[in-house]
């Protein structure tokens, strides 16, 4: 008896791949450094922040959303 296991029966339907390519990104917040264009991508600049770069303080940042 010849037992061959394979199962000639190629289902050829659709892959079902499951790869979110593009999920729904929440709007990004970030803000810029009036002074020095320095930005800084969060949802808020926590309390007493100052720009890296210049040392600017909070209030010179500027809230940009993409
Ligand atoms: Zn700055």
């Amino acid at each position: 008896m010849i037992d061959t296991a394979a199962g000639s029966s190629l289902s050829d339907g659709p892959d079902p791949t499951s790869s979110p390519a593009d999920a729904p990104a929440p709007a990004k917040t970030a803000w810029r450094c009036e002074l020095c264009g320095f930005v800084e991508e969060m949802d808020a600049l926590p309390i007493g922040y100052g720009c890296p770069v210049c040392g600017a303080p909070r209030a010179q940042f500027k809230r940009i959303e993409r």
